[in-house]
């Protein structure tokens, strides 16, 4: 129970890596507000959590728009008591060739990959702030913050900026005792990769070549992360990105 008695709140926990990191908080202990743009699969998230003995509930939250933000961090604290762990996990993919990029597809990816993890992180601290609550903020990242595969210029542009932005808030924050992390997954798992990816024989075989453990890891291993950086098991780690991706990047060249 290592976060026993803290409020925590995931943005894109409706499913994948959020909803993995939400059921894993929850079951540590922590009060989890399981946020997201959609509330359908919002709810089938909660539900998980409270059937498997968790405390939880949703609050809709669009994470590119400020008053939606600051309204999530209200409504948490109304609904706890407190806000002690957020984490910005909200995220958006796309697939275009740079020639081929249009203005509202590069605005939009980084509205709630980048804009959404600075909304996320400043409502939430200045709450801690105010109450004097030396809180963590777990952003995520993605290897893509470091490597630059081909067709996601918007995509490894939000992701670059989400670590420079961590490392940032971490050092603008670590005078109020509030901790900055990231993680930063490989290849995960998550119900959207399983239908571009896992079904397709030749794209697998692509995560295996790239990926020196051969294999993609699963949202729990990703939340396992999360939870070392939200608890007081890293309670002297600030501005890091963990890299959690099978070695991907130790490899030191980028695989497609
Ligand atoms: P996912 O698509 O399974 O889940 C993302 C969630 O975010 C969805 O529930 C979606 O509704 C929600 N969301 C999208 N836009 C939103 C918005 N504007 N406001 C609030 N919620 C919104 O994806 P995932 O694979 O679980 O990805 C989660 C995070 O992990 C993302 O930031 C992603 O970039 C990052 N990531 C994923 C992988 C991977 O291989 N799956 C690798 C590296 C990084």
């Amino acid at each position: 129970m290592r976060l026993e008695g803290k409020v925590a709140v995931v943005t894109g926990a409706a499913r994948g890596i959020g909803a993995a990191i939400a059921k894993r908080f929850a079951l540590e202990g922590a009060k989890v507000v399981v946020s997201d743009a959609d509330p359908m699969a919002g709810d089938t998230s909660v539900e998980a959590i409270k059937q498997a003995g968790g405390e939880a509930r949703f609050i809709a939250c669009d994470v590119s728009d400020r008053a939606q933000v600051a309204s999530l961090m209200d409504r948490t604290i109304e609904a706890y008591g407190s806000l002690d762990i957020a984490v910005a996990n909200a995220g958006v993919i796309h697939n275009h060739p740079f020639l081929e990029l249009d203005d509202e597809t590069f605005d939009r990816v980084i509205a709630v990959n980048l804009k959404g993890v600075f909304l996320t992180g400043q409502e939430a601290a200045r709450r801690m702030v105010d109450r004097g609550i030396q809180g963590r903020i777990v952003n995520t990242a993605s290897v893509n913050s470091v490597i630059a595969p081909t067709g996601l210029a918007a995509y490894n542009a939000s992701k670059g900026g989400v670590a420079q932005l961590t490392k940032t808030m971490a050092m603008d924050l670590a005078d109020y005792g509030i901790r900055v992390n990231a993680i930063g997954p490989g290849s995960v798992a998550t119900d959207l990769f399983r239908a571009g990816i896992l079904t397709d024989n030749e794209a697998m075989r692509r995560v295996e070549m790239r990926t020196p453990m051969r294999r993609a890891s699963e949202p729990d291993e990703m939340a396992g992360v999360a939870l070392f950086l939200a608890s007081d098991d890293s309670s002297y780690v600030t501005g890091q990105v963990i890299y959690a991706d099978g070695g991907r990047l130790a490899q030191g060249h980028v695989i497609q």
